[in-house]
């Protein structure tokens, strides 16, 4: 299957990627876990990307539509995939469809501003997996350490002043892309307000899996 999650920054497209990526055995694509590693390695293009991500703003569509393309001709990618934060523009999602990529789905998780603001305040990341987690809803098993041990950070990103900005570049940008894919018929809303496990089961629903 070839599926898209859609939703704010925080929304929880990471976090059911990851379930339904191990259900069905499929990678997850995260275009911001690769725009984090390369600014890590500090790689021309992760120098690049650093200014944008810093102030909440989007990388330019070339850049990031140049990163998916690699990342999609890998042969992890041969028996579909999940897309956790691309398209974010509709010329991404028009250049998606230039490629010829079939997608079966598109999930929009739908949470609240107020909720997202509350939620970034406790989201901790691992840098070495890109695994996240949350202080209360989602926590480590290793207290304020990774599962594969390494201490949890805050993104730069999650400050509040960024998260803002961020959702403003949401409603502005991306959310336009529900009405492009559910002109298509591959639109599923999921509500995504309650617990992880509850989002998860209606997200399974939607996709039918
Ligand atoms: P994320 O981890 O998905 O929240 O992405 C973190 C940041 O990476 C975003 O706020 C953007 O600055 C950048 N980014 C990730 N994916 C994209 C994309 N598809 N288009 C443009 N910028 C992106």
């Amino acid at each position: 299957m070839k599926i898209i999650f859609l939703g704010a920054p925080g929304a929880g497209k990471g976090t059911q990627a990851e379930y339904v990526s191990e259900r069905l055995g499929i990678p997850t694509i995260s275009t911001g876990a690769i725009i984090r590693e390369a600014t890590k390695a500090g790689t021309e293009m992760g120098l690049v990307a650093k200014e944008y991500v810093e102030r909440g703003a989007l990388v330019p569509d070339d850049v990031v539509i140049g990163i998916v393309k690699e990342r999609l001709a890998k042969s992890d990618c041969d028996k579909g995939y999940i897309l956790d934060g691309f398209p974010r523009t509709v010329p991404q999602a028009e250049t998606l469809d230039a490629m010829g990529v079939k997608l079966d789905a598109v999930v929009s998780l739908e949470v609240s501003d107020e909720v997202i603001v509350e939620r970034m305040s406790g989201r901790r990341v691992c840098s070495n997996c890109s695994k996240s987690y949350h202080t209360v809803y989602k926590p480590s098993p290793n207290g304020d350490a990774c599962e594969c041990g390494t201490p949890l950070t805050v993104r730069a990103d999650d400050a509040p002043d960024v998260v803002r900005s961020r959702l403003t570049v949401y409603h502005s940008s991306t959310e336009p892309l529900k009405k492009f894919y559910g002109d298509k018929g591959l639109l599923r809303i999921v509500e995504g307000q309650d617990k992880v496990e509850d989002t998860t089961e209606r997200t399974f629903a939607a996709l039918g899996i």
